[in-house]
């Protein structure tokens, strides 16, 4: 095992969906559902001779607490047990006031970023990337997890800060 990749942000960039991508099962319960089972967000992962360990971090849930709180505790559980850590935000959203707290808890970390904006179902929609390099955590990655463009170049990313 090269080592463990957490992957966060906001609910509904589509964090479980490139979880489930990149696992290649359909583990993780896409749409939020509150209430899913642990070993739901753990799965293995294998790309260019590398094998590691992701986590889905949107899929642990604290109960009747602030958003904040759930965001405050999956963003802490990524940088203590992660080696590299997937910042996923929605590029037919563009940055969002979440997406811009999320970055700085991420940047105070000394933990390798790779940033996926994900929801580039397109090539006319590749534009929606350049925003997000105002984030300052480096090169905005162009991604459709839900039709698989992108998640090539993604993984090499992922598995060259291993
Ligand atoms: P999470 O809350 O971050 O785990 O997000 P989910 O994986 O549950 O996805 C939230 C919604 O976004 C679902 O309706 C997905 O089908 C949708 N979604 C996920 N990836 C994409 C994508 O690449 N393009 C589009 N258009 N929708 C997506
Ligand atoms: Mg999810």
């Amino acid at each position: 095992i090269s080592g463990i990749l957490a992957i966060v942000g906001r609910p509904n960039v589509g964090k479980s969906t490139i979880f489930n991508r990149i696992i290649g099962e359909r583990k993780s319960i896409v749409e939020d559902i509150p209430g899913v089972t642990r070993d739901r967000i753990y799965g293995k992962a294998e790309w260019l001779t590398k094998e590691f360990r992701v986590i889905d971090t949107g899929g642990i849930q604290l109960a009747d607490q602030p958003f904040r709180d759930e965001i405050n505790m999956q963003v802490e559980i990524a940088i203590d047990e992660a080696d590299v850590i997937l910042f996923v935000v929605s590029g037919k959203d563009g940055i969002t006031m979440d997406d811009e707290y999320i970055a700085r808890l991420l940047q105070k970390s000394r933990k390798p970023i790779v940033l996926a904006v994900n929801k580039v179902d397109d090539f006319s929609q590749n534009d929606a990337i350049y925003e997000f390099y105002n984030l300052g955590l480096g090169d905005p990655i162009a991604v459709s997890a839900a039709h698989g463009i992108g998640t090539g170049d993604m993984l090499d990313e992922i598995v060259k800060a291993f």
